[in-house]
């Protein structure tokens, strides 16, 4: 038996194109053969099933916005008050010292700036002497720069670290007014960060 058609489909057909070829430059031949499974996608259009599937999520969408305004109106006094973030939320960069030693994690490998996808991250290593010991590898990051105003917060970065040297908190307000000043550097990165944002607890 010869499966059921879809609408696009039938569009192609009645339009006499026999040759779909034609149209996508692809070798695909129309109609196709009985050993061809098309894929039914949806109801055909018309009906108590075009209904359904033209408005089924407007509905759903609109019971959700109706069950909401029971709740009231919902004001955060910002910035006295902060919306809490999510644990995994990826927020303002830190680079980490060891704890004991306090010598630097990173070592200058350049991987996270290799990873970056906006190129944001600009590292220039040097070597470690015996008199002057900055990290626990051969070599240490001399700059490590990240331009803030390009980051895009995807994470690549701390997760392309082999060393942790990286990681992402959950501070989120980052915005200032002169663009150089978006260009956090080593030593502001290696500063604690200032964890204002609360985080949401477990289930919130
Ligand atoms: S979070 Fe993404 S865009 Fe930002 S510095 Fe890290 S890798 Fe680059
Ligand atoms: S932060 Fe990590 S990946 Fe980036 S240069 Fe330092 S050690 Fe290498």
């Amino acid at each position: 038996m010869r499966p059921h058609r879809g609408p696009q489909q039938a569009t192609s057909a009645d339009a006499g194109d026999s040759s779909l070829s034609r149209v996508t430059g692809s070798s695909i031949k129309w109609p196709p053969d009985d050993d061809v499974i098309a894929v039914q996608r949806g109801p055909e259009p018309g009906g108590w099933g075009g209904a359904w599937r033209a408005f089924a999520s407007t509905f759903r969408g609109l019971a959700n916005t109706m069950a909401r305004l029971r709740q009231g109106p919902v004001t955060i006094q910002y910035p006295e008050e902060k919306t809490a973030v999510y644990p995994r939320f990826r927020g303002r960069h830190k680079l980490h010292v060891f704890e004991d030693s306090g010598l630097e994690k990173c070592v200058g490998c350049s991987l996270c700036a290799a990873a970056c996808p906006a190129k944001c991250i600009r590292v220039v290593a040097a070597e470690n002497t015996p008199e002057n010991q900055v990290s626990a590898g051969e070599r240490y990051a001399a700059t490590y720069e990240i331009n803030m105003s390009r980051c895009i917060f995807c994470g690549y970065c701390e997760i392309a670290c082999p060393f942790d040297a990286i990681t992402m908190g959950n501070d989120y307000e980052l915005a200032d007014y002169e663009r150089s000043d978006l260009i956090f550097t080593k030593e502001m990165l290696l500063a604690d960060s200032i964890e204002r944002a609360p985080l949401k607890r477990e289930g919130e």
